[in-house]
């Protein structure tokens, strides 16, 4: 776990976006690899930063888990998901024996991490970095947010579910935001309904339009609808390119 501290390792990233969620499950890890693919599809170069410490889904979801981060001279060099080395990643998964360990640390062990990762990865020149952070509003996100904050400004784009009490969680969300001082880019709704693959007609299986209706209320801008799409989870599981792949699902929009 031992890394030089380089100071200068954000010197090379243009922006840098924190997806942030209410609660676990809604999708931010989601929303997080679709957005760096996305922006990989526009020609951009993309970091993942996972700071989602206890659950690091990131590496299974970009078919990337078992690789080992090396050193260099400035620090960890993070792990390239696409053979272009147009996404990189780092995620605590990579440093753990195994993919399925858990980490039982407490707060000040974490804070250590994340400031380590925010100052030793050697990024290299990136249009964006995407941080996947932890579900709520924790210690982690204000280690992550002071980490970061002194080099970048920094945006921050709030997942939720349509249903009220995901909403309500994610207004939370963005009182955080506020006290923080990020700007809020603006609020995705996941699993917004089950398009039929057959009939193509829509299902609200939870309640409907609750994203929206927040953003309005909080006024920030409504980024838009993801719906529940099952080759979108099969793509998760199998690490393959939703975006390329499935460019006529109705998540596809929402996502690009
Ligand atoms: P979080 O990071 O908020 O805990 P994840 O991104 O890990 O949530 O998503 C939880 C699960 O839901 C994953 O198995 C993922 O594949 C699935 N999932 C998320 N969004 C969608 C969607 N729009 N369509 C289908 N499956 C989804």
């Amino acid at each position: 776990m031992e890394a030089a501290a380089e100071p200068g390792n954000l010197a090379g990233v243009q922006h840098i976006i924190l997806v942030l969620s209410g609660k676990g499950g809604v999708g931010k890890s989601t929303i997080s690899t679709q957005l760096a693919l996305a922006l990989r599809h526009a020609g951009k170069k993309v970091g993942i930063l996972d700071v989602d410490l206890c659950g690091p889904s990131i590496p299974r979801m970009l078919q990337s888990q078992g690789r080992a981060v090396h050193q260099c001279d400035s620090g960890w060099v993070p792990v390239f998901v696409d053979q272009e080395q147009s996404v990189s990643l780092m995620s605590v998964g990579f440093l753990l024996e195994k993919p399925d360990e858990a980490v039982v640390w407490r707060g000040p062990k974490k804070n250590a991490l994340i400031k380590q990762f925010v100052s030793d990865v050697a990024w290299g020149e990136l249009d964006y970095l995407v941080v996947d952070t932890p579900p709520g509003t924790s210690d982690e996100h204000m280690a992550t947010v002071e980490a970061l904050r002194p080099y970048r400004p920094l945006g921050a784009l709030v997942v939720t579910t349509p249903q009220a009490v995901s909403v309500g969680d994610v207004r939370r969300e963005l009182t955080f935001c506020r006290k923080t001082g990020l700007r809020v880019m603006g609020v995705v709704e996941n699993m917004s309904g089950f398009t039929c693959p057959h009939c193509m007609e829509c299902t609200s299986i939870f309640s409907s339009g609750g994203g929206e209706e927040l953003a309005r209320h909080a006024g920030v801008p409504f980024l838009g609808s993801v719906p529940l799409d099952p080759e979108l989870t099969r793509s998760l599981e199998e690490g393959r390119d939703f975006i390329q792949e499935f460019p006529k699902s109705p998540a596809f929009p929402a996502l690009t």
